[in-house]
């Protein structure tokens, strides 16, 4: 290259040098940001060749969102085992995606998804909530039912019916929320406002479209290579009350039965990580 270019193009830098100095200096804080970026531009424009990218797009100077993964315990489950949930992704964005990966026990596949998710870069457009077990002593038992013999997917408040007897697959409890699992669900579910749910079960392996947000199941489906299917709305399920609560936001997919290989758990991966629109 010529002096001359070399020079110009060195000028050019000079904005982006002094804001990323300024940054780096700096602290986070909002306020200061703006400052360094008026200033980097301030500087800029004393010169015609650097004004030239003080025209750039404010995108150019917009700092990347803040991303989380933190890990908390939102509750115990009836046997006093912990109920977790990672929060990973912009806590700022409108897309707020809950994950349930189990909630009947012997149903454990989506548990992996929810564990791969935890690991994937946070997504900028998306603050995704991971529950990769909302029955652990199901899971542990390898029954459906939690550990005081509820099925936690009929103990939900809407719609929810007098019990059957204690002992049967479907017993949904003594009352709606009687159970330490439920009412922690539905505690952190009132908390975040999801703007979109997914609860696994097995084995059906249909993506379940009676409810739910037609427009996310259907691309879904076709992502994760699921045919669509209305499944039938049992009474204190926990889509019927998030959807009867929050609005058509979630929805059941029933995964096939055994152990998800590794390019499933990537197809749903792929798929979840998909479910922002731009
Ligand atoms: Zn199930």
């Amino acid at each position: 290259m010529d002096a001359e270019t070399g020079r110009r193009r060195s000028m050019r830098w000079l904005p982006v040098v002094a804001l990323v100095a300024a940054v780096a200096s700096g602290s986070p804080d909002t306020d200061d940001l703006a400052t360094a970026v008026r200033g980097a531009i301030s500087h800029a424009s004393s010169s015609p060749a650097a004004a030239a990218s003080a025209q750039l797009p404010p995108s150019s100077v917009t700092p990347a969102p803040t991303t989380v993964n933190r890990t908390t315990t939102f509750g115990t489950s009836a046997s006093g085992r912990p109920l977790t949930v990672t929060e990973i992704g912009n806590p700022a964005s409108p897309n707020r995606i809950l994950i349930v990966g189990c909630v009947h026990g012997n149903e454990p596949a989506g548990i992996a998804v929810a564990d791969a998710l935890a690991k994937a870069p946070p997504l900028s457009n998306a603050d995704l909530w991971l529950v990769p077990v909302l029955n652990p002593d199901g899971v542990s038992a390898d029954t459906r039912q939690n550990a005081d013999g509820v099925d936690l997917n009929r103990n939900f408040p809407f719609g929810w019916q007098s019990p059957g007897q204690r002992g049967a697959v479907d017993y949904a409890g003594p009352s709606a929320l009687s159970e330490p699992e439920s009412r922690a669900a539905a505690a952190l579910i009132k908390s975040i406002r999801p703007t979109t749910a997914i609860w696994f079960h097995q084995h059906l392996a249909v993506v379940d479209n009676s409810q739910g947000p037609a427009a996310v199941e259907t691309r879904f489906a076709a992502m994760v290579g699921l045919p669509l299917a209305a499944l039938t709305d049992y009474p204190g399920s926990a889509v019927g009350w998030e959807d009867a609560t929050f609005g058509p936001t979630a929805f059941v997919v029933e995964l096939p039965a055994g152990v998800l290989d590794s390019p499933a758990v990537s197809r749903y991966v792929s798929a979840i990580r998909a479910i922002p629109q731009p």
